[in-house]
């Protein structure tokens, strides 16, 4: 049996992380120990590895029935690019190719093989199962055994002969799907036995949450595209026709931006998400209707263009950024317009009550004072305790005024007009708005007329919200949205009660605080952004040579953490998360000269980077030059030098250290080894060698007797 520490051994090995992440190794543990396990984990969780590292450190094949086609094949590239065996059985392959991976899974080379539910349910399958070495069974997306998701899949409700036929084998049941019930119908339908049930935490802390109000949204959505026109990102549309519109323009103002709804043939679709997939077109202007099964890990934005009808979808939606943990904005545009909308969708549809529940809870978050990231959690269950200081209530904290006086202005304006405008005509009429309509109806001549002129009309938008939301008026959706006064309103209307407003400054600063602060930045930010847009050019035209997905070749997070540590030999590119020893071997060295480079350019331009010494030194002594002249040129002095070379002799690098002593100093530097007894200090070793040879020699002599005695020193 494996036991988790040759777990963790192929965790580094085949995916080149550390260590794993909460609950992982809880997870993996029970199903190295043959247990049967649900879990449940918000998508970028880190699922996959809770069967993937168990299917490669057991002997035997792993089964993964997974419903989405797409989602295989790119799985089983990510696996094979680590350098782990993995196939795929589904409707898409031709017999010839399906022959090929039976064969490959009979001859027990395959450690994982994906399959569809309906081929799993086919009687050739079963029969491979049958000659097989199966060590465990993983069910993906395991909601869709339940009637009550989103996701229903018939074929599932018979995934229960798996553990009729296959006792012996551990199930593992994974979904980013938390609800009761659903968790209830995985349990029972598997019949799985005495099974562990693991719930992760559903935070996701690397997401920004932001809301503004949907004014001038394509210029705010431009500013920020422009900071880093080459990230991925998703826009959110409620409409076809607005998908179409907005990747338009943003073609016409030079972004690289695609539409995607469902009304797209199958392969205009295909080729849209395959673009999106491999980077060549960064944005997607999108309904809902896309983002399903799509793994990629570096989508670094979402934003809604429209309120979504509910929070639910919300949260899987903006949880399409950040799969791979670094920091990603989420922005969601609110308008009253779009709740009306929606409204009216929901009333030509069936569940009224239910739906327009939880439009309201939507609405309650955009047009929330307080953490959002709270709100979201609490609608799932999760109770964060403290405010998470990733949104942008946490962050830019509002503050009040005494908008006493406004709200009067605008509920009097609003009595005065018998309570039978909208929004949009009650704003006209506090503004002093010489519109046909105003005019026609005679609006003009009611008292408060004009009364806000002052106020922009975005602004008084901005009031008039929050007026809404703190409920001094309400909006009757059943007659033409005109505006109710409600009795709290009627209390501010006659000087009972006092109104706390929040500046619509203030909520407009957020874009420019939160979104991404362009402040100065620092130099070595500087440089890790450069870096980091090299690097990624690289891992793009090795992506479209081996006609994989970027992010498989290696994810934003690996990158980035290259930018900031600028590894330039193997045993500090493979300390880097997500290098593993297929991966280092396939590009380690790519990537390592990319870095050299970068760090010489960075000094031919006199920038002096961290790290680079080493560089340039180990250069100047490649191209042949003597410890000397490397000093002389570099203007420092020979001792250090020295000291940089032996610490890449040290590190594994070509130095030919041998020549740089002669046999005899050598041997007497050897003696004083022995005698004091070999440690880090040289010191003791001048000391004892009367101060006759120097250090320099000593130095030398230490590196070439550590590596013949294979002595490794911590920090070393
Ligand atoms: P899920 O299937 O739950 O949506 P994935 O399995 O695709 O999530 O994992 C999301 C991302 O996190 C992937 O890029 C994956 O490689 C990475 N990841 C998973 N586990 C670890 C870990 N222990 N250390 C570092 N990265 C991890
Ligand atoms: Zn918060």
């Amino acid at each position: 049996m494996s036991t988790i520490s040759e777990a963790k051994a192929n965790l580094k090995k085949y995916f080149g992380y550390d260590s794993f992440r909460p609950q992982q190794e809880e997870i993996i543990q029970e199903v190295l120990s043959k247990q049967d396990v649900l879990v449940l984990m918000p998508t970028g969780g880190g699922k996959s590895i809770c069967y993937q590292i168990p299917a490669v450190s057991l002997p035997g094949t792993c089964i993964v029935i997974s419903p989405l086609i797409a989602l295989m094949k790119d799985q089983v590239e990510a696996l094979r690019a680590n350098g782990i065996s993995a196939a795929f059985l589904n409707s898409s392959l031709i017999s010839a190719e399906q022959q090929k991976v039976e064969q490959d899974a009979l001859s027990g080379k395959l450690k994982l093989l994906y399959v569809s539910p309906e081929k799993l349910l086919t009687r050739d399958f079963y029969n491979l199962m049958l000659s097989l070495e199966i060590n465990l069974i993983a069910i993906d997306e395991a909601h869709c055994i339940s009637a009550w998701g989103h996701d229903f899949r018939p074929e599932y409700t018979q995934l229960r002969f798996l553990k009729n036929k296959f006792p012996a084998v551990p199930i593992i049941a994974l979904t980013a799907t938390a609800d009761k019930v659903t968790r209830k119908d995985i349990l029972t339908q598997l019949q799985l036995t005495d099974p562990k049930v693991f719930i992760a935490s559903f935070d996701r802390p690397n997401l920004s949450l932001n809301v503004l109000p949907a004014q001038n949204r394509f210029k705010v959505i431009m500013e920020l595209i422009q900071k880093r026109p080459n990230d991925s990102g998703i826009i959110y549309c409620l409409s076809r026709k607005s998908t179409e519109e907005i990747a338009e323009k943003l073609r016409f103002s030079g972004v690289n931006a695609a539409h995607y709804h469902a009304l797209l043939s199958a392969e205009q679709r295909a080729q849209t998400q395959e673009d999106f997939i491999q980077d060549r077109v960064p944005i997607i202007c999108a309904t809902i209707a896309f983002g399903m099964g799509i793994d990629k890990s570096n989508v670094r934005w979402v934003i809604h263009y429209n309120l979504p009808k509910n929070i639910e979808g919300y949260y899987q939606e903006i949880g399409r950024a950040g799969r791979d943990g670094l920091k990603s904005n989420t922005l969601l545009f609110y308008s009253i317009r779009d709740v009306a909308l929606l409204r009216s969708f929901i009333e030509e549809s069936g569940q009224k009550e239910v739906q327009l529940a939880k439009l309201e809870r939507m609405q309650e978050y955009a047009e929330a004072h307080t953490c959002r990231r709270k709100i979201l959690l609490s609608y799932f269950g999760e109770h964060l305790t403290e405010d998470c200081g990733n949104c942008d209530v946490c962050k830019n904290p509002p503050t009040n005024f005494d908008g006493t006086v406004f709200t009067q202005q605008a509920l009097s304006a609003l009595a005065r007009l018998k309570e039978k405008v909208s929004l949009g005509t009650l704003i006209d009429v506090l503004r002093g708005s010489s519109k046909q309509e105003v005019i026609e109806k005679g609006y003009h001549q009611i008292k408060t007329y004009g009364i806000g002129r002052q106020i922009s009309a975005l602004h008084w938008q901005q009031y008039l919200l929050q007026m809404l939301h703190q409920g001094f008026m309400e909006i009757d959706y059943e007659h033409e949205q005109q505006l109710r006064i409600t009795p709290l309103g009627k209390e501010v209307l006659f000087d009972k009660r006092q109104v706390k407003l929040i500046k619509p400054d203030e909520i407009e600063k957020r874009i420019r605080e939160n979104i991404e602060k362009s402040q100065e930045k620092p130099k070595t930010q500087v440089f890790k952004e450069e870096l980091f847009e090299e690097l990624r050019k690289i891992r793009l035209d090795i992506a479209r040579d081996g006609n994989i997905p970027p992010y498989v070749v290696f994810s934003d997070a690996t990158l980035q953490e290259m930018s900031e540590k600028r590894p330039t030999i193997e045993e500090e590119i493979k300390k880097i998360s997500g290098v593993g020893e297929k991966k280092y071997q396939l590009y380690g060295q790519i990537f390592i000269d990319a870095i050299i480079d970068f760090i010489k350019k960075k000094n031919e331009e006199g920038e002096r980077i961290k790290g680079s010494t080493y560089i340039i030194t180990y250069d100047y002594y490649k191209s042949g030059l003597s410890v000397d002249e490397i000093a002389q040129k570099r203007e420092i002095s020979s001792a250090t030098v020295l000291s940089h070379l032996t610490y890449l002799y040290d590190l594994g690098q070509e130095v030919d250290l041998e020549s740089m002593i002669s046999i005899q100093e050598k041997e007497i530097i050897y003696q004083a080894f022995d005698t004091v007894g070999f440690g880090k200090a040289m010191k003791p070793f001048f000391e004892y060698l009367q101060e006759k040879i120097p250090y320099d020699k000593i130095r030398i002599a230490s590196s070439i007797y550590k590596k013949e005695k294979n002595i490794k020193f911590e920090n070393n």
